[in-house]
C-alpha cells in the first residue's frame, strides 16, 4: 500500500548580505527565546514542583515583547520563535518520557544556528521561496529536484560552523513499497571496513576520507597552537569546521546510497543495537566518527525500511557474534581484537567480521 510520508529536502543557498543580517538576527531571537523560556521552566520545576504548558510560554513571550528591554523580538517574524517553544515543549516532553536528558540552553558558538518557519511565514510560488521579513526569494542551490508539485509544509533555514547556509524543505510524498524480495543479509559494523555484510561483502569507508581525515587532523592541531582569542583563531576554528563539514557531507552521501542499496536487495535487514557500545569513552577521531555514521545508517535503514516495506531487526549487542561458529555453535573463549581469521575445533574458517555478520543474521531471523 502507498504511504504519505513527510520527507526533508535540504539545499544550501546564498542569501544577499540583507537576508544575512535578517537571518541573523532571527537566529539570536530564537535562541534568546528558547533559553529564556527553559529558564522558566527551569524554575517552576525546581521551585513550584509544576510543569508549564505550551499556552503558558506563549502567553510569557507576548508579554516578553512588550517590555522595552526585549521589544526587539517584536522586529524578527513570530513564527520561528513561536517554533523555538514547540520545540523547547517536545524536548521537556521526551524529558519527561525518559526518552532524553533535560533539555540544556543553546548557546551562540556550539548550537547549531537556525530557525523554522511554517506557511504562515514564507510564500511558495513557482519554485521561488520567500520568508516573512524579506523582500525577495532566496538564492537556493537546487542540487536535485523537489517532487512533482510539492508543496512544503515547513521551511528550516540554518547556518554551520563553516559559515554555510542551508534551507529544508518538509515536503509531503506518496511513497510505494517495493516489490517483495527472497532475500536477507546482516551487517557488522567496524572502524576499518565501514560495515561487513554476511554475504562476505565488506563495505569500506568512502573514497578521500583517509585523506580529509590527516587534513583534519593537521587543522586540529594548527588550532590548537592559536591563542585564545586571537583572528587567527577563528580562521583555524573555521578551517576545522569545514574539514568536519566535508567528511560528514562525504559520509552522509555514502550512507544514504548503501542504505538505499541494502533495502532494495533484501526483504530483512538484520544490525546490532550498539547504543551501549558508543557511551564507552574513546577519543580517537577514526571512533567517533564511525559511531556517529553508525547511528545515521541505523535511523537511515529505519525509515527507509518502514517506507519500502522491509524489515529491519535490531539484535542485542552482547550477543557474542564474532566468538560464535557459524558452521556448529561453539562459542570461543576469547577473541583479541587483533585476530582476523580464525579456526573452530569443529575445521571451519572464519573471517572474524564475515563471521559476526552472518551470526548477527541468524540471530535476527530467528528473533523475527
Ligand atoms: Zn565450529
Amino acid at each position: 500500500m502507498a504511504q504519505s510520508v513527510k520527507r526533508a529536502y535540504k539545499y544550501r543557498f546564498h542569501p544577499t548580505p540583507g537576508q544575512a543580517q535578517e537571518l541573523a538576527r532571527t537566529f539570536g531571537c530564537v535562541r534568546l527565546v528558547y533559553n529564556k523560556a527553559l529558564q522558566e521552566r527551569t524554575r517552576a520545576y525546581t521551585v513550584e514542583g509544576r510543569r508549564i504548558s505550551c499556552v503558558e510560554t506563549s502567553a510569557a513571550l507576548t508579554q516578553w515583547k512588550k517590555t522595552p528591554e526585549l521589544a526587539f523580538l517584536s522586529e524578527v517574524s513570530s513564527v520561528p520563535l513561536q517554533q523555538a517553544l514547540r520545540h523547547l515543549q517536545a524536548s521537556f516532553a521526551n524529558f519527561f518520557a525518559r526518552r532524553a536528558k533535560y533539555p540544556a540552553f543553546k548557546s551562540r558558538k556550539k548550537s547549531r544556528a537556525s530557525a523554522e518557519y511554517t506557511r504562515s511565514a514564507f510564500t511558495w510560488r513557482a519554485g521561488r521561496l520567500t520568508l516573512a521579513k524579506m523582500d525577495g526569494p532566496l538564492d537556493v542551490v537546487w542540487s536535485r529536484p523537489l517532487p512533482e508539485g510539492a508543496q512544503p509544509s515547513t521551511v528550516t533555514v540554518s547556518k554551520d560552523a563553516a559559515g554555510r547556509w542551508f534551507v529544508s524543505l518538509l515536503v509531503e510524498e506518496t511513497i510505494r513499497p517495493l516489490e517483495p524480495v527472497d532475500a536477507w543479509v546482516g551487517a557488522d559494523a567496524g572502524i576499518t571496513s565501514l560495515l561487513t555484510l554476511s554475504t562476505g561483502e565488506k563495505v569500506t569507508n568512502p573514497k578521500h576520507e583517509r585523506a580529509d581525515r590527516r587534513r583534519l587532523a593537521k587543522a586540529q592541531r594548527n588550532l590548537a597552537r592559536k591563542a585564545k582569542g586571537s583572528g587567527n583563531r577563528a580562521k583555524a576554528r573555521l578551517k576545522v569546521a569545514r574539514a568536519h563539514a566535508r567528511i560528514a557531507d562525504r559520509r552522509r552521501d555514502h550512507l544514504h546510497k548503501l542504505t538505499t542499496r541494502l533495502v532494495r536487495e533484501n526483504q530483512t535487514v538484520v544490525i546490532e543495537d550498539l547504543t551501549v557500545r558508543t557511551m564507552v569513552k574513546n577519543h580517537s577521531l577514526a571512533r567517533a566518527i564511525s559511531d556517529a555514521s553508525w547511528r545515521e545508517l541505523r535511523s537511515m535503514l529505519q525509515y527507509k525500511a518502514q517506507w519500502y516495506g522491509r524489515d529491519l531487526v535490531v539484535i542485542d549487542r552482547w550477543f557474542p557474534s564474532s566468538k560464535l561458529c557459524s558452521a556448529c555453535g561453539a562459542v570461543q573463549q576469547s577473541m583479541p581484537l587483533g585476530v582476523r581469521t580464525w579456526q573452530c575445533a569443529c575445521g571451519a574458517t572464519h573471517d572474524r567480521d564475515v563471521s559476526a555478520a552472518q551470526n548477527i543474521l541468524a540471530a535476527g531471523l530467528a528473533e523475527r
